[in-house]
C-alpha cells in the first residue's frame, strides 16, 4: 500500500480509482448464447460508436474444416508462413498453439480500433456487459494471451502511427525533466516499422526487440530485450510516457511525473493486465557507427571434445565478450554442434575479428577434434543500414519480404525468424543465469550443466537477455521497472524450445504431431532440469517462458510481484483484464471466465 502514496495525478489525467472491488464485480463472465449476452442492437450501438469498426471474427482456418485436403486449404497453410499476413488477420495469432496448453481461437467480436476513443468504447462495453476482454497488437504471445474464445477483442493493428521528436517532455513533466529525443508509437506498430523510421530515416537508435514483427506495446509491457540490450538496456526502461485506457474507461497518461505507479507497472508488468495501452513514447539515442554479426558453426568429434568446447566458449565469453559490445546467442546442440550467432555494436569489423581471433585459432588448431561447418564470418554494416529494408534485400538470405501483392516495401522480417510463423509449440522453457556463474570456480559447473542439458535438447544462451555486464545506468534504469530484478545481474537467459510447422487440431493432414510434441517437451524438461541443478529458484522472462511455469509470479516478477498486484488492484480491482499468468490471474479460472477469489 505504501506504493500508492506516490501516485501523482494532475487535473488533466485521472489519478488512481478506488481500490475495493465494485459491488457489481462479475463472478462469471457471459458467453455467446447466455441470456445476458448483448443483443444485436447493443452490438450495433457499439459499432456505430466506433465508426463501423466492429468485426464478427472468423478464423481463416475455419474454411479448412470442410475441405482440409483442398487447394484453398493448402494455399492458406502457405500464407501462414508470412507473419505480416498473420498480423493482418484478426482471427489469427503468430503462434497457432502449444501442445497440451492452448490453441489459437478467434474472439466472438473484435473492435478494430483506430483511435483511443474506440478503445474506450470497447472497454466500457466489455465492462458493462461482463464480457471476457482480450487485447491483441502484434499477436506474438507464446503463452497465447492475445486470443480467447467467446471474448471481445480489442485489436490495435490499425493504430500504427510513428512520430519522431527532437525534444520530448512528458505531460506534467515541464520543468522537471529535460527535453529529449524520442519517438511516439501507437500501440499496434511493430518494431521493423519503428526501426525504419527511427534508424533508417532519422539516424537514431531506439531500444526495442530482436524480432522485426513483434508488437511494440506487447514487448514494452513484457520488459523487452533486443540484440543490443547489453549496451542500451531493457526496452521498457526507455519508456518515457504511455497513454493507457484503464478498466473504468478513463484515458490516463503515465510517466515519471504522472500516475507513477501505473507507469512502473506498464514497464515490464506484463501485457494485457493493467489496461489497454494506446500510445508509447520511447527515448532515442545516438547511433554507433557500426552494427555487426559473427557466426560460426563447429561440430566436435566426440562428447568429451564437445564438453571441452563448451568450457572454452564459456571461458572465452567470460574473459572477452561479457561487456556491452556483444549480444545474441551461443547455441549448444545434442549432436555436439556449437553455433555462434553473435552481434556486436561499437566496434568495426577489424576490431570484432581481433576480439574473436584467439577463439578461431584455438578451434583451428585441433582439426581432428573440431570440424568447422560454417564460418567464421565477421561482418559489419553502417548502423543506419541495419534495419533498412532496401539495403537488407540486397543480401540474399538475410531478410524475407512480405510476398503479398502490393505489400509495403518496409514489410520484411529476419529470415531466421520465419520458422516461428504460425508454429505449433512443443515446449519452451527459460532461466536467468546469474553473472556469478562466469567466475572461475562456478564456470566449470556451468559448463557441466550446459553440456548435460545439451544431451537432451538444444539450448541457447541469449546473452542480450540479461543485463549483467551492461552499463551501470542502464542496469539502474531497468531496476525501476516491474521486471524480476534477477535480470539485472544475469549474464544470459538460457532458452530451450521446440516447435512444429503450421498445424491446427481438427484439420486433417495439418494436425500437430502430438506424440512428437510431448516427446520434445519431455526432452526440454530434462534439459532444463540440468540447468536448474545450478540454482533451483532462478527467474525467467514472462514473454519467453514456460506456459506451465508453476511459480510464475516469483519467476517473472520476483520481489516486485506484490507491488505489481497493488498497481493492478488500484486500476482493475474487478479483473476486467485477465491473461494467463498475468498479475491477478490467480483469482480467475484458466479460461478467464470465472472469478475464484
Ligand atoms: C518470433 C518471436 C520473436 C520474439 N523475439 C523477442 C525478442 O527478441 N525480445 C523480446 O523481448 N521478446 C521477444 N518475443 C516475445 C515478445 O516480445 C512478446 O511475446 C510480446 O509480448 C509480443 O507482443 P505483441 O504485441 O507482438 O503480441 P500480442 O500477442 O499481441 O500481445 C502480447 C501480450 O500483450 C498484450 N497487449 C498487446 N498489446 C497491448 C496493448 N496495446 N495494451 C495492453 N496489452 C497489450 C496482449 O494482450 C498479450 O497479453 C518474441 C516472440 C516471438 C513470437
Amino acid at each position: 500500500m505504501a506504493a500508492l502514496a506516490s501516485f501523482l495525478g494532475p487535473a488533466c489525467t485521472p489519478s488512481a480509482p478506488s481500490v475495493a472491488p465494485s459491488a457489481g464485480a462479475p463472478v462469471r463472465r457471459v458467453r455467446p448464447g447466455d441470456p445476458s449476452w448483448p443483443n444485436a442492437a447493443s452490438w450495433e450501438r457499439l459499432n456505430r460508436q466506433i465508426g463501423g469498426q466492429l468485426i464478427t471474427v472468423r478464423s481463416p482456418l475455419a474454411d479448412c474444416g470442410s475441405a482440409p485436403q483442398g487447394a484453398a486449404c493448402a494455399e492458406l497453410f502457405k500464407r501462414l508462413k508470412n507473419p505480416y499476413y498473420l498480423g493482418d488477420e484478426v482471427g489469427l495469432t503468430q503462434t497457432l498453439g502449444w501442445v497440451d496448453a492452448w490453441t489459437s481461437q478467434p474472439s466472438a467480436y473484435a473492435v478494430a480500433a483506430r483511435r483511443t476513443e474506440d478503445v474506450v468504447a470497447a472497454v466500457n462495453f466489455a465492462r458493462e456487459n461482463k464480457l471476457r476482454l482480450v487485447v491483441k497488437g502484434g499477436g506474438h504471445s507464446y503463452l497465447g494471451t492475445s486470443n480467447a474464445p467467446d471474448s471481445l477483442l480489442i485489436w490495435t493493428r490499425r493504430m500504427n502511427a510513428i512520430t519522431v521528436h527532437d525534444a520530448f517532455v512528458g505531460a506534467g513533466c515541464a520543468g522537471r525533466t529535460a527535453p529529449q529525443p524520442a519517438v511516439t508509437v501507437e500501440a499496434g506498430a511493430i518494431w521493423m516499422h519503428v526501426y525504419n523510421e527511427v534508424t533508417t530515416k532519422a539516424g537514431r537508435y531506439v531500444q526495442g526487440g530482436g524480432c522485426a514483427t513483434v508488437g511494440v506495446a506487447g514487448l514494452i509491457q513484457s520488459g523487452g530485450f533486443g540484440s543490443f540490450s547489453k549496451r542500451y538496456g531493457l526496452a521498457a526502461a526507455g519508456l518515457l510516457e504511455a497513454e493507457i485506457v484503464t478498466a473504468d474507461g478513463a484515458v490516463r497518461i503515465a510517466n515519471a511525473c504522472t500516475n507513477r505507479e501505473l507507469f512502473w507497472g506498464i514497464k515490464g508488468g506484463g501485457g494485457g493486465s493493467l489496461g489497454v495501452v494506446t500510445r508509447l513514447t520511447l527515448k532515442t539515442r545516438e547511433l554507433p557507427a557500426f552494427f555487426g554479426v559473427v557466426t560460426m558453426t563447429i561440430r566436435a568429434a566426440s562428447d568429451a571434445v564437445f564438453r571441452r568446447l563448451v568450457g572454452r566458449v564459456i571461458g572465452f565469453y567470460a574473459e572477452t565478450l561479457f561487456n556491452p559490445h556483444w549480444g545474441e546467442q551461443i547455441v549448444f546442440r545434442p549432436d555436439n554442434i556449437l553455433a555462434i550467432q553473435m552481434v556486436f555494436q561499437g566496434l568495426d569489423r577489424q576490431q570484432a575479428e581481433d576480439v574473436w581471433r584467439p577463439f578461431f585459432e584455438w578451434v583451428a588448431a585441433s582439426p581432428e577434434d573440431f570440424r568447422i561447418l560454417s564460418g567464421p564470418l565477421v561482418v559489419a554494416v553502417p548502423a543506419r543500414r541495419f534495419w533498412d529494408p532496401a539495403f537488407l534485400k540486397g543480401f540474399p538470405g538475410i531478410v524475407v519480404a512480405d510476398d503479398r501483392p502490393g505489400a509495403p516495401e518496409g514489410n520484411v522480417l529476419w529470415a531466421g525468424d520465419e520458422g516461428q510463423a504460425a508454429q505449433f509449440l512443443h515446449g519452451y522453457q527459460s532461466a536467468c543465469l546469474p553473472a556469478a556463474l562466469l567466475e572461475k570456480e562456478p564456470q566449470s559447473r556451468l559448463g557441466d550443466a550446459l553440456f548435460a542439458a545439451s544431451r537432451y535438447w538444444a539450448l541457447a544462451l541469449h546473452v542480450n537477455k540479461g543485463l549483467g555486464g551492461a552499463p551501470a545506468d542502464e542496469v539502474a534504469a531497468a531496476g525501476d521497472t516491474a521486471i524480476n530484478p534477477a535480470v539485472l545481474n544475469s549474464f544470459a537467459l538460457v532458452i530451450s524450445a521446440a516447435e512444429g510447422p503450421p498445424a491446427y487440431p481438427g484439420i486433417a493432414g495439418h494436425e500437430p504431431d502430438q506424440a512428437a510434441a510431448r516427446r520434445h517437451a519431455a526432452a526440454i524438461d530434462n534439459a532444463m532440469k540440468e540447468v536448474r541443478k545450478l540454482l533451483p529458484d532462478v527467474g525467467s522472462y514472462v514473454s519467453e517462458s514456460n506456459f506451465f511455469e508453476a511459480d510464475w509470479a516469483r519467476s517473472y516478477w520476483g520481489p516486485n510481484y506484490q507491488r505489481l498486484l497493488a498497481v493492478k488492484d488500484s486500476y482493475d480491482s474487478d479483473g476486467l483484464f485477465v491473461v494467463h499468468h498475468g498479475a491477478g490471474s490467480e483469482r480467475w479460472s484458466a479460461d478467464g471466465f470465472t472469478r475464484l477469489a
